[in-house]
């Protein structure tokens, strides 16, 4: 059966990596959560105290940084290796969230990711979530959806995940974080946040997860039995 690359793109806690990772299951397709590495990217530089607005300690520091992706079959989720050590909790945590956002807007971090992502989507059958997947990484692709929702919802939704992990912060704090991630992804200089031409808006303030699967598996496999 023919193989395509699905992008996914949107705010921040807008249900994009639930989304691809249930798109991946159904299709049988590769989950990459191209988040999570910009997330372990910044934990690396955070942990060895690399200043990364001086681009001689970037450049340096990024050939020590090996990102790993495992999947976990049993619990259907996708965990980021860094160095062989799984840092897929650490790389959520708030300090991470805080500094994820001014790390990637740095064009050595930017090409670093980009490069690895599309090595991964070679032989495609590949689903991949993040902020420039449908017009960096995968200008191809044959579907793109860009996933919103209301702030509230989205929200919401990140302090309930982030209670269940057990981490801290207040509802304020949540807010405050997607706010300025979403404003820092938007205007940043190089590939900024933004919907590809050829994308499909998927607003799933209002809709179950089983919703916007089904939706979006429809929008799939319309493309795959072409
Ligand atoms: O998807 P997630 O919210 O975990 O991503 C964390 C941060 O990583 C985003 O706020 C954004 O700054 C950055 N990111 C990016 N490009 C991507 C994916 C994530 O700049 N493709």
């Amino acid at each position: 059966m023919k193989k395509i690359i699905i992008a996914i793109d949107g705010y921040s806690s807008c249900g994009k990596s639930t989304l691809a990772n249930q798109l991946a299951k159904k299709l049988n397709y590769i989950f990459i959560d191209s988040g999570a590495m910009y997330r372990a990217i910044t934990l690396y530089f955070l942990r060895n105290h690399i200043d990364w607005n001086k681009p001689n300690e970037v450049i340096k520091a990024l050939p020590n940084i090996h990102l790993d992706f495992e999947y976990d079959t049993e619990k259907n989720q996708s965990h980021i290796l860094l160095n062989e050590e799984d840092v897929s909790v650490l790389a959520r945590d708030m300090l991470v969230s805080e500094n994820v956002s001014a790390v990637s807007t740095i064009r050595e971090v930017r090409e670093f990711a980009v490069f690895q992502q599309q090595q991964m989507g070679k032989k495609k059958g590949i689903v991949m979530d993040g902020r420039d997947i449908g017009t960096t990484v995968f200008p191809n692709a044959a579907l793109k959806i860009f996933v919103t929702a209301d702030i509230a919802v989205r929200v919401e939704r990140r302090f309930k995940e982030m209670a269940e992990k057990g981490m801290i912060a207040s509802i304020e704090e949540v807010q405050n974080n997607l706010e300025m991630r979403d404003y820092i992804d938007s205007n940043r200089e190089f590939s900024p946040l933004r919907k590809a031409e050829d994308a499909r808006t998927l607003d799933n303030s209002l809709m179950t997860r089983e919703e916007q699967l089904e939706l979006a598996l429809e929008w799939a496999n319309k493309i795959i039995n072409k």
